[in-house]
Order: structure tokens, then sequence, then C-alpha cells
């Protein structure tokens, strides 16, 4: 029963913080799902350690995915 150990768990909790921007733009695990989209920068939110916007609900699922990975 060795199993998976030292792997720091660090991250569970992200830093999020409102996206800064004018205009619109889009999420982008969202574009990563073919999904086209459009959110206003104010809606979009950008997590530490990751690149672009994010949407709402993509935050919440990358929170969840995070929780999950060990
Ligand atoms: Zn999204």
């Amino acid at each position: 029963m060795g199993g998976t150990k030292g792997q720091a768990n660090t991250m569970q909790n992200l830093k999020i913080t409102q996206c800064k921007g004018e205009g619109q733009g889009s999420c982008k695990r969202c574009d990563d799902y073919g999904v086209w989209n459009r959110h206003w920068m104010s809606l979009l939110y950008k997590i530490e350690g990751y690149e672009g916007c994010y949407c709402s609900e993509c935050v919440k699922e990358i929170k969840e995915e995070r929780k999950n990975e060990r």
C-alpha cells in the first residue's frame, strides 16, 4: 500500500481575480471546448497560474478539477 504521495497540495485555493479590460472577451476554456462565447470582460475571471480569462462556470469547473486532482 505505497500509493502516491508527496504531491504538494497547494492549489486548493486558487486565486481568482476579475479580468480587467474593456468590451468583450471570450472564455478560454469554452474556446478550448469549441464553444463560441462572448462575455463582457467584467464577467470574466482570471485564475492564478492559468492563462487567459474564464467565465464563472468554467472557474467553478476548474476548481472542481483541481480538487479531484491529486
Ligand atoms: Zn467558460
